[in-house]
């Protein structure tokens, strides 16, 4: 058969680089020894979660760590599942975790690897094609849907490998009539790989995160070009990943299956196979059970007001597990400084436990000072926040007060209570009488709570030092019935409605609507002797 004429036949396009042209247009690039060049190749879904943000941490490192090249792919060949600004949210969502490529879709200066569109890409993969077919390295193949479906049937049927190989492949050795003949009735068509492979051979494969891994032959006549004329992912991935010259590739280990494809695409194409790391899927801990994939959009960590050093210093830990010793002997020192290594990367099942990554951010939010913590609040008040929130958040030095409270600012051991923007925010609500609204549970009857209520309120000076402050507390306690000194309690408690503690409770629900908080001599001064006052009385009356 011609099959010079036929290849013109399935890709007539006059105006394709030959491939001299595309080896020149893509030189290997010049880099440091042992600089890893990678990749995030997304498709632009629009949907982007904490897995791929798991990758792209490890891509990222792994670039950087070597004095490489990251870059930003948008495997956009499946039209059906674009989304509009799926791009631009993509490259938001990695930068507020501090993630940056160096080049790739829509990141300045379109550089010499581009296009990074793989739609933009489209005749450098048809000349590939149109040369294997010359080669006789690739055919057309005419089975419709319902044929396909049949012939998967008859291997389930009989227990058989599924696929177009061997003797499924109907198309691999039809005679040039019967070709023409489909092209002239104008059959559509898809190009397939001529596989040279054999299913009984095994090789040794060394992946770069699993280690050593055993991979059979591949055999199956696979779909490179659709009946569109776009590639499929293998096809692209082997033109691309040669042309934009990546040393390793990182990906999820749902791929691993296909590794014995891509081994002979890039075979059959002529390009040095490049490294391959497969990740194993992220797992979320969820009440002591593992599920695959949190699925989480990393939107949703965003909205909640996750802080991002602290996401990064996590999932660190999971990339790596000598992370956290590191970390720990490095104080202060940054995630970047670390020596990351992808062969240390877990080879199975990485967990994610939200509950350590929150354990992670009150620790990495309790370092910041309360102005720190001010922007980082304020940054997700201005995207997330209510009208109510924007309102409060414009008297920064209210709110700088309130968090040198709440973070127990100068004192030896700071707190720990804020955990994330969402939940910061709320915390200090009691602080704003328009989201003061608080639920009183009182311990005792309304009687003993106005008591004690009145009594305080009447001899509260808000020029008092806490000393002072708490003598006048124990003061009213006594009047109201409860014992002043813990001493006097514990020796005859039933002699007192309660503890000076239980007494300074009920001052404490009536201003700040809880049981529990920081200092309330110091919540008073904050808000003022009006509106402590009025909170006290408030409660009063709602007895
Ligand atoms: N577009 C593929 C995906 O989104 C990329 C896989 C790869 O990194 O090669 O899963």
């Amino acid at each position: 058969m011609d099959l010079k004429k036929l290849a013109s036949r399935l890709i007539p396009d006059d105006d394709l680089p030959s491939l001299e042209e595309c080896e020149k247009a893509y030189p290997p690039r010049v880099l440091k020894e042992g600089a890893e060049v990678t990749r995030l190749a997304p498709s632009p879904t629009g949907f982007i979660h904490l897995g791929n943000l798991y990758s792209a941490l490890a891509d990222e490192r792994a670039a950087h760590t070597t004095g490489g090249i990251f870059y930003l792919r948008i495997e956009d060949t499946d039209e059906k599942r674009k989304v509009d600004g799926a791009v631009e949210s993509v490259i938001r969502s990695l930068r507020y975790f501090g993630i940056n490529f160096d080049e790739g879709a829509e990141i300045d200066g379109e550089n010499a690897y581009g296009p990074y569109y793989q739609r933009r890409r489209a005749k450098i993969y048809r000349a590939f094609a149109k040369d294997l077919i010359e080669r006789g390295l690739a055919y057309p193949c005419f089975s419709t849907e319902e044929e396909l479906d049949e012939i998967r049937r008859v291997q389930t049927e009989k227990k058989e490998i599924t696929g177009y190989y061997g003797k499924y492949a109907v198309w691999r050795d039809r005679s040039e009539e019967e070709i023409y003949a489909a092209l002239e009735a104008g059959k559509p068509f898809v190009v397939r790989l001529r596989s040279q492979g054999d299913v009984n051979v095994k090789h040794t494969f060394r992946d770069a995160i699993k280690g050593s891994i055993t991979v059979t032959e591949n055999d199956q006549d696979v779909v490179i070009l659709k009946s569109d004329g776009i590639p499929t992912y293998h096809f692209a991935h082997a033109i691309d990943d040669h042309f934009m010259r990546t040393t390793l590739v990182i990906r999820g280990e749902e791929w691993l299956s296909s590794l014995p494809i891509h081994i002979e695409l890039f075979k059959v194409l002529g390009f040095a196979l490049p490294r391959y790391g497969h990740t194993c899927s992220l797992m979320k801990v969820d009440g002591g059970t593992k599920r695959k994939d949190p699925e989480l959009s990393l939107d949703f960590y965003r909205a909640a007001g996750y802080y991002p050093a602290a996401v990064i210093k996590y999932l660190m830990t999971i990339l790596n597990s000598n992370f956290e010793e590191w970390a720990a002997k490095n104080q202060g020192e940054d995630y970047t400084a670390f020596p990351f290594s992808v062969s240390k990367m877990g080879k199975s099942g990485a967990l994610f436990d939200l509950d350590k990554l929150n354990d992670v951010s009150r620790d990495e939010l309790s370092k910041l000072s309360p102005e720190g913590m001010y922007g980082f609040l304020n940054g997700w008040v201005a995207e997330f926040g209510t009208d109510a929130d924007r309102a409060h958040f414009k008297d920064r030095d209210y709110i700088i007060k309130i968090l040198a409270l709440i973070m127990g600012a100068g004192q030896k051991k700071r707190r720990k209570d804020i955990e994330r923007a969402e939940q910061g925010v709320r915390l200090i609500d009691y602080f704003f009488d328009d989201a003061f609204s608080p639920e009183y549970s009182f311990r005792f009857d309304g009687k003993t709570v106005n008591d004690m209520l009145k009594n305080f309120a009447d001899s509260y000076d808000e020029n008092d030092d806490n000393s002072a402050w708490f003598a006048k507390l124990k003061a009213a306690a006594a009047a109201a019935g409860f014992a002043a000194e813990n001493a006097e309690y514990k020796a005859d408690p039933s002699a007192f409605k309660g503890n000076v503690s239980d007494a300074a409770e009920i001052v404490r629900m009536a201003v700040t609507g809880s049981p529990n908080s920081p200092d309330l001599c110091t919540i008073m001064g904050i808000l003022g002797r009006e509106r402590s006052l009025a909170r006290l009385s408030a409660a009063m009356r709602a007895e």
